[in-house]
């Protein structure tokens, strides 16, 4: 231990007085010169740090609020893509049910057909099923929770949830991410939707362009001590002002928009301790970076793992 570190502490602490509510104390101690021998003084101090705790704490709950609506109102935003998307699975369980249904009142087809003909429709309403649990999974509203987390996989359950609204644009991901990166110290939701703002705006840019040039390219890399992700597309990029004002609080050029998707993501990279920034691609378009710290801690099984 460095000597310097030996002599100085601190750290905060509940204390509770003989009356009255609970205070947060700020305990710091220094140790002061002394002569060659002389035992060294020290002064410690106590800072009541109560009220500026609650304001801290009541920033990071309504930081949590705001993200959890936006979360809700992306899902608004997707929601008629989402319900075509579910209607699939449902039509096809009602058709196997019925083929099995027929095939029993006629007698005809073999009890192996029939149980084929059921077991498709199972797989088929838990295809369904899979699609209302990524969606709940998404809107709860929860306390943020960091864990080790392939980023991978977070890409993965983004564009579980996106990926119907970018077929029903037209639009073709190339995912690029590396292989064997270590984990991230992450909030897997709030990290699905950075992406998912992300990929969203990316979608929206594309669709001045023919189907054909439609194009979202998603990155994964290793970037020091940490993991970078970039979401990189070719649509019509943005000119000086929008460079400029972007990461602005309100800033949008959609007739809908709130301006606030870069925004909270900007937060949500920052409190994990990554940077969020943007690029332009080549030869056209826009590139969103954000980064990660890497963690050795082991990893813990995602939020939708497990579940029916
Ligand atoms: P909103 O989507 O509600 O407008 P955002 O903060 O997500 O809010 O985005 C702010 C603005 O940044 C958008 O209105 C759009 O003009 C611009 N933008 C974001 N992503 C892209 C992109 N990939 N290509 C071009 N412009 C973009």
């Amino acid at each position: 231990m460095r000597r310097s570190e030996a002599l100085s502490a601190g750290g905060t602490f509940l204390a509770s007085p003989a009356r009255g509510p609970f205070v947060r104390l700020m305990i710091s101690a220094h140790a002061l010169p002394a002569p060659p021998g002389a035992p060294r003084p020290v002064v410690v101090s106590f800072t009541d740090i109560t009220a500026r705790w609650h304001a801290e704490e009541q920033l990071r709950q309504h930081k949590a609020e705001l993200a959890h609506v936006t979360r809700c109102c992306l899902v608004g935003e997707m929601a008629a893509v989402l319900a075509h998307e579910l209607n699939q699975p449902l039509t096809a369980v009602i058709n196997y049910c019925r083929g099995s249904a027929l095939r029993l009142r006629a007698g005809t087809g073999g009890a192996a057909e029939i149980v084929e003909g059921l077991d498709l429709a199972v797989a088929q309403a838990e295809r369904a099923a899979g699609i209302i649990h990524r969606m709940r999974e998404f809107m709860r509203k929860r306390e943020p929770q960091r864990a080790a987390a392939p980023i991978n996989d977070v890409v993965g359950d983004a564009l579980a949830l996106v990926g119907p609204e970018l077929r029903h644009h037209g639009i073709r991901v190339v995912p690029r991410l590396a292989d064997q990166l270590p984990l991230v110290q992450a909030d897997r939701i709030q990290i699905e939707q950075v992406l998912l703002n992300l990929i969203r705006n990316a979608a929206e840019a594309l669709t001045s362009l023919p189907v054909i040039e439609r194009r979202i390219v998603i990155e994964t890399a290793l970037a020091g001590s940490s993991v970078c992700v970039r979401v990189i597309d070719s649509g019509p990029g943005f000119d000086a002002e929008g460079l400029r004002r972007v990461f602005e609080p309100f800033y949008t050029t959609k007739k809908q928009g709130m301006g606030l998707g870069l925004t909270i993501s900007r937060g949500i990279i920052e409190a994990h301790g990554g940077r969020l920034t943007l690029a332009p691609a080549y030869p056209r378009g826009a590139g969103f970076s954000f980064t990660l710290p890497v963690t050795t801690d082991p990893p813990v099984p995602a939020p939708d793992e497990g579940a029916g």
